[in-house]
């Protein structure tokens, strides 16, 4: 089934978000205009990005000492993206925007994340800008935010440095207030900073006029010392050159410099870079007039309140994370394409008849031999399921922002539970059906001549962004599910049983209602004897295999959904067979470990590795 047809399926057969358009704020909407949408990113991603997926996965983005040099397809698929109007597409019309439900923009996003994931940052860059939205002043939305949304400056996320990554409450980066009128300046409260920032998406190229860091970095307390902790981070706008207040250019550099290029496994049409804040290579307004003395220091503007940073980056987590979620399945959707076509093509092998094989007969299409159609089958679960959790999220992200009071708050809650989910399930296992893609292929997968082995390394990537496996791990069964009383679980459970009432009357479909009334019973009995003892060194041993639990049942219960809204389609109805046959028993194994708090891997003695 083309992608398109399934992201049609899930938008209005399943998510029905026509409706939306009854909103206020979608009024301008209808079926007609988000289908324009679609058709629109469509053609630009099969124009611009899918054509030169190779080419910026083999010629990797150089520094020439001077500038990064990167393929001209690169600048035309930012160009075509900012023309498109995707950048701005879910703003206020006063911003220039289409409020255009995020859920509709997360499909339509879709397209251009399969053609090619690397050749575009936009991301990063319509994330910054929201965050600037959510928390900068009239003025730095109107010269910061406004110029990345309309494609004149594009933005970063500093946050990672070379010894905290993980561990963001050790970051080193120092900003101090920057002369005596520093609180004066129209652009923010005016700072000056210091340090290294490690594995900047997007860092430095010439896409735009100007690059826009969102920086994490540390105000020293009165005696000089970095606050030990989150609390002492705060959030800060660097523009790579400085701009006055329309957004003009001024001319001048801000002290912010390449320190080098990440060479990566894949992910290569976006520059990945290690970036210099304030080491004096472009001195900037003579010597920083920081208070601690300082000579040189990249300028930066205050974003909300001193030691509010975290909490500022982390308002728009959920869709930054949701958005993760999309490419890894983006990708996995490319590679399961691949692979089909690939199987429909390739004739390989002779059938197995009762009495063995016969060699006078021709070969077959390996497309027709079961286990071909068992990884086939297993790419299909597990792309076109990712795609639907990644929806059901979006979607509920419209209905925190428009939604009544108790919707809204039932959205949020249920965003808490799933959304280290939507980042991690598809991060996992989208990878493996990339894996998989390439076995299809045999030989021919694991070489260049085909493009899933790109797809894989390009896959590879986000189960270690956007907090790694482990991290969102620890945040589900460490916060999320017991947050609020458990409020949020309940409310994941209360929808998971309405599936559960509906399919039990469905003809086919009692066996799947009850197998997934089990797991989700399963899932909570672990998650109370997970806790049983009180002490999260023992709960938090196995936080993985309990996601990959979870995670799983979240998909069981989605593809019976679907089915619900489809009864007859029957590559849905094959697709969430083979999910409730060959994966759903799978939770017993990793719940099993969660539940008695088994302590193999955590009291491993290191010298016995
Ligand atoms: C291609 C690429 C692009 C990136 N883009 C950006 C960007 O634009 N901006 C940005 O700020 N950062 C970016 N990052 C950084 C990324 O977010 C970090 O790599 C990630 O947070 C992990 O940090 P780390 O690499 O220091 O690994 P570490 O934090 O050292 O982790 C190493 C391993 O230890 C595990 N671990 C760490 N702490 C714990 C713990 N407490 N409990 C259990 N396990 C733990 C981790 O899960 C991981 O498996 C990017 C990274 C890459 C590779």
């Amino acid at each position: 089934m083309a992608v398109r047809d399934t992201l049609e399926f899930l938008l209005h057969d399943w998510l029905r978000v026509a409706e939306l358009a009854s909103r206020p704020r979608f009024s301008d909407h209808s079926r007609e205009t988000f289908d324009a949408v679609l058709d629109t990113c469509e053609r630009i991603a099969r124009e611009k990005f899918a054509p030169f997926n190779r080419l910026v996965d083999t010629e990797e983005p150089r520094f020439d000492g001077e500038k990064v040099i990167q393929p001209a397809a690169t600048k035309a698929a930012w160009d075509a993206y900012a023309e498109s109007g995707m950048l701005t597409a879910a703003q206020d019309h006063a911003m220039g925007g289409m409020q255009l439900p995020y859920v509709v923009e997360s499909a339509a996003n879709v397209f251009f994340a399969k053609a090619s994931i690397s050749i575009g940052g936009s991301i990063l860059t319509v994330g910054n800008a929201n965050l600037l939205m959510a928390h900068g002043t009239t003025l730095q939305k109107q010269v910061f935010a406004a110029n990345e949304f309309n494609g004149r400056f594009s933005g970063t996320m500093c946050l990672s440095e070379p010894q905290a990554g993980s561990s963001l409450s050790d970051i080193t980066t120092r900003a101090v207030p920057d002369g005596g009128d520093f609180s004066q300046d129209p652009l923010g409260p005016r700072y000056r900073l210091r340090g290294n920032k490690m594995w900047i998406s997007a860092g430095e190229h010439e896409l735009t006029e100007n690059i826009i860091h969102l920086v994490l970095a540390k105000i020293p307390g009165p005696d000089g010392q970095l606050v030990p902790g989150v609390k002492g981070i705060s959030l800060f706008i660097v523009p790579k050159k400085l701009v006055d207040t329309e957004g003009r250019l001024t001319g001048e550099r801000n002290d912010v410099a390449l320190a080098g290029l990440n060479h990566k496994l894949g992910w290569r049409g976006t520059t990945n870079t290690l970036l210099n804040f304030g080491e004096g290579k472009f001195p900037v307004r003579g010597q920083g007039g920081g208070l601690d003395g300082a000579g040189a220091g990249a300028i930066g503007y205050l974003v909300g309140q001193p030691g509010e940073g975290l909490r500022c980056m982390f308002h728009m987590m959920n869709e930054a994370r949701i958005g993760i979620g999309m490419a890894a399945t983006a990708l996995g959707l490319a590679g399961y394409e691949a692979a089909l076509d690939y199987a429909r093509n390739r004739p390989q092998g002779r059938p197995v008849g009762p009495a063995g094989k016969d060699p006078s007969q021709p070969q077959v299409r390996i497309i027709e031999h079961a286990d071909i159609k068992r990884m086939l089958l297993a790419q299909k679960a597990y792309s076109e399921g990712a795609l639907a959790l990644i929806l059901y999220c979006a979607r509920l992200v419209d209905e925190q922002h428009t939604g009544t009071p108790e919707a809204a708050d039932e959205a949020r809650l249920l965003l808490e539970v799933l959304t280290p989910i939507a980042k991690s399930w598809p991060s996992e296992f989208c990878l493996e059906a990339n894996s998989l893609a390439i076995q299809v292929h045999g030989g021919y997968g694991y070489t260049r001549d085909f493009p899933v082995e790109q797809y894989w390394r390009d896959n590879r990537l986000n189960m270690i962004h956007e907090g790694t496996h482990g991290i969102q791990a620890a945040d589900l069964l460490g916060r999320k599910v017991t947050m609020e009383g458990g409020r949020g679980l309940k409310l994941l459970a209360g929808r998971i049983d309405a599936t559960i009432a509906r399919a039990l009357h469905q003809p086919g479909l009692a066996a799947h209602a009850n197998a997934l009334a089990q797991a989700l019973q399963q899932v909570g009995a672990t998650t109370k004897a997970a806790w049983a003892s009180g002490d999260p060194r023992d709960a938090l041993a196995n936080a993985v295999p309990y996601m990959q639990a979870f995670g799983h049942l979240v998909l069981a219960w989605l593809w019976l959904d679907q089915l619900l809204a489809q009864p007859g389609h029957e590559g849905r109805q094959r697709a969430t067979h083979y999910f409730f046959h060959y994966e759903l028993p799978r939770i017993d194994a990793w719940l099993r470990v969660v539940a008695s708090r088994d302590r193999t891997c955590a009291d491993m003695p290191e010298d016995a590795f």
